[in-house]
């Protein structure tokens, strides 16, 4: 496998689209909808935004115009890969009535080919390979995202234009992509439009040979690399790591739980546009006759009181416990279920707060008022391995 960097041209990334079209891949990227990026179906690169940026802060999403032709010029689309391979809504089971009782068809028949992913950004193939550990590599493979999953193609593009609220660098999951790529984009701007492409896998080599290339010069490796360093020096924030865990378990009594209960909504929202949170619940619906019953998964929220009910009431019954549990879930405990953090710093959750609450800020401030640090903390609780954390 020839893994010298190339170059394509635009004409080059449509070739590159329409490679993987002819094989049966569904290719899914980034396109503009509403006024916001969001992932959907692609047909080439027509259909990217081009020329756009987002200007992301806390409680702030706006899409700008650039002075330039640029189709990857602007940081986390709305929502990462996990509506792709993980819905809010998937249907689980259908079942028809019949003289001898019921039939119960497969809903995985009615789905299309493998998936083909454009544009993916580091902090959501991190996302990813998070969600495939808790999905596909523990005790228990979720069978309906590991047939979501099976066969993807990933084309990764290295940020070059960080949002107001990412922090990927400070947790060590972009700007640039490591791993998890088929072929690995960089987009050129200066001389000419053009774009890097670094070969992962034998795969993406050969649907890269599908398409007309010329070996990258030492000039363009350097310019790519000059992308990447950029991007990293203007990380709208930053999230510091050291002791993270142990800061959160010291601090689960720590008053800044009431200062951020007292500005949260309890909307959802950060857990909705979060690409590693998973949680869901079931629901049944028939039809009107009572012929046919559905059985759906939904996604589901820590932050609402019905999400903690067990009989007699909710376990977390005022915002505080709810916010305290995700955030401590996501920068502590998911350490110790899944040796790794829950967070990959794409800051969606910091822009789609209606409320401006803002993690790295929430983080910092229980960093300031935490007594200094003694021996390492053992979980307050044993979290189990479930749906449920
Ligand atoms: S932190 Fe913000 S987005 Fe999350 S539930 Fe509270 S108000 Fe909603
Ligand atoms: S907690 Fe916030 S910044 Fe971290 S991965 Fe989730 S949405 Fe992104």
């Amino acid at each position: 496998m020839d893994r010298r960097a190339q170059i394509i041209d635009v004409q080059g990334l449509q070739d590159l689209v329409e490679a993987l079209l002819a094989r049966g891949y569904t290719v899914v990227g980034p396109t503009v909808r509403d006024g916001a990026v969001v992932l959907g179906p692609i047909s080439g690169v027509d259909d990217l935004p081009r020329g756009v940026h987002d200007r992301q802060d806390a409680a702030l999403y706006r899409l700008e115009t650039r002075d330039d032709d640029a189709l990857f010029g602007y940081a986390a689309p709305v929502q990462g890969a996990k509506p792709v391979f993980f819905p809010a809504d998937e249907l689980l089971w259908r079942a028809h009535r019949s003289p001898d009782g019921f039939d119960v068809e497969d809903p995985d028949g009615e789905r299309p080919g493998p998936v083909a992913l454009i544009g993916a950004r580091a902090c959501d193939l991190t996302a990813v390979d998070i969600h495939d550990e808790v999905l596909m590599r523990r005790r228990y493979v979720d069978d309906h995202y590991a047939r979501r999953r099976a066969g993807t193609f990933v084309v990764a593009v290295a940020c070059g234009e960080p949002g107001g609220t990412c922090f990927c660098a400070s947790v060590g999951t972009g700007p640039c992509p490591r791993t998890g790529y088929d072929l690995l984009l960089t987009e050129l701007l200066e001389a000419e439009h053009h774009f890097l492409v670094e070969v992962g896998t034998s795969r993406g080599a050969d649907v890269l040979a599908d398409v007309p290339t010329t070996v990258a010069t030492p000039s363009d490796v350097t310019a790519a690399g000059d992308v990447v360093a950029r991007a990293t020096e203007r990380m709208g924030r930053t999230l510091e790591t050291e002791g993270l865990r142990d800061l959160l378990y010291a601090s689960a009594e720590s008053p800044r739980w009431d200062d951020v209960a007292s500005r949260c909504l309890a909307c959802t929202s950060c857990t909705l546009v979060c690409p590693t949170c998973f949680c869901t619940s079931v629901g049944d619906v028939t039809d009107l006759t009572g012929d046919v019953a559905e059985r759906h998964r939904v996604w589901d929220s820590c932050f609402s009181e019905q999400f903690s009910y067990i009989h007699g009431g909710a376990l977390r019954s005022e915002t505080r416990s709810r916010y305290r549990q995700w955030m401590t879930h996501k920068l502590g405990s998911w350490q110790d279920q899944f040796g790794m953090l829950g967070c990959v710093g794409c800051g969606r959750c910091i822009t789609w707060c209606p409320a401006a609450i803002d993690i790295t800020a929430e983080a910092a401030a229980l960093r300031a008022a935490a007594p200094p640090p003694g021996p390492p903390a053992a979980p307050p609780v044993p979290v189990p391995t479930g749906v449920r954390p």
